[in-house]
């Protein structure tokens, strides 16, 4: 089986963090909910993962086995460190093994397989609400819309030991599974699910769609999507060339273990070079224009082509003169200042001692006043 998959995060439109991580390394993808407080829910998810993946990597032990050691890792964390103290996390996980998806899940995220047009739910709510329905004493309506349908019966890393929900789908050509937290069911009914994973066939535009989908509902919630489409059409497929498909391998590990898109990557990277240039706007320097010294506003540097600086006072005052003198040698590269007085103050002294030189007198004088 070939699998293509899609993914996307996002923050919604309330909370101001995202405790939703995911994974998606071929053959192993997940999602995790944490909760616990801003910094508690960050954790918690990112560890679980973390050790699931890690766990994985090396082989070790069953799908669930790693589920229990991840809760192992979040509880002894959470218990050592009281700024994450009661932390836990939901943790949906599916591994792609020959024509078997193995799936092990904790909490209320959910996995779903879209075969044939049905949309049918994988996994099982471990909440108070879910409990109450099996019991008969609310409907799925009620339970909807009732008042604790947030709280967990079950997480990972909220008690030393955790049970493991463990269930095994055969795999088809043209099966669509997708792993979600609540942030999307909460906010999206199933009927809309389908009908969003009915109609766009690209995976990733599928993902997409539907965290706007949870956004356009309110989006009270962080809401992470990973998609997988099942392909079995090409069995001369080399599984070699098979490892980790639909997932851009550019991306650094630690980047996809952390549940960043290459989007907010390049967001990241937009806002460090904005901060940069509102730094560089604050300084100053003395350097040299056109055969002539002057005052630049801004840092000496330039950075993936931005430069980070520009001309504020021209001079008439010749760079090449200048430089000649041992003291402003470096000339060329910046002589930096704390603000414009400084700068006029150095240009000024370089008057002084361009004229002194060229009347044979040595420089020697600081460039500061
Ligand atoms: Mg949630």
């Amino acid at each position: 089986m070939r699998i293509r998959a899609g993914y996307a995060t996002d923050i919604g439109k309330v909370r101001d963090g995202n405790e939703d991580s995911f994974l998606a390394e071929h053959p192993l993808y997940a999602v995790a909910d944490g909760m616990g407080g801003h910094l508690g829910g960050e954790v918690a998810s990112h560890l679980a993962l973390e050790t699931l993946e890690r766990l994985s990597e090396e082989g070790r032990e069953d799908l669930s086995e790693r589920i229990r050691r991840a809760n192992d890792a979040v509880f002894e964390r959470s218990v050592r460190d009281r700024n994450v103290s009661g932390m836990g996390t939901t943790l949906t996980a599916a591994v792609v093994a020959g024509d078997e998806l193995h799936l092990a899940h904790v909490g209320d995220s959910r996995a779903y397989l879209l075969r044939a047009g049905d949309l049918r739910r994988l996994t099982e709510d471990h909440t108070l609400v879910a409990r109450m329905v099996k019991a008969g004493e609310i409907t799925q309506g009620e339970a909807e819309v009732h008042p604790h349908r947030n709280v967990l019966t079950r997480a990972v890393g909220t008690e030393p030991d955790v049970d493991v929900d463990e269930s095994r789908v055969a795999l088809l050509d043209g099966d669509r599974i997708l792993l979600c937290t609540d942030g999307l069911t909460g906010m999206v009914p199933e009927q809309q699910l389908r009908a969003i994973l009915e109609s766009e066939p690209d995976p990733q535009q599928a993902a997409h769609r539907l965290v706007k989908a949870a956004n356009r509902a309110g989006g009270v919630d962080n809401t992470t999507v990973v998609l997988l489409d099942v392909h079995g059409d090409d069995p001369s497929e080399d599984p070699a060339r098979d490892a980790r498909p639909g997932v851009p391998r550019a991306l650094g590990s630690a980047a996809r273990r952390y549940g960043l898109r290459a989007g907010m990557v390049v967001a990241i990277v937009a806002a460090l070079l904005v901060a940069l240039r509102v730094y560089a706007d604050r300084q100053w320097y003395v350097g040299e224009h056109g055969g002539h010294v002057a005052v630049y506003q801004g840092i000496p540097a330039t950075f993936g082509g931005f430069r980070f600086s520009h001309v504020s006072i021209d001079t008439d005052i010749d760079a090449a003169q200048a430089e000649a003198l041992p003291l402003y040698a470096d000339l060329a590269s910046g002589i930096t200042a704390n603000n414009l007085q400084e700068a006029q103050a150095i240009v000024d002294q370089i008057r002084r001692d361009v004229r002194a030189g060229s009347q044979g007198q040595p420089a020697g004088i600081s460039p500061s006043p």
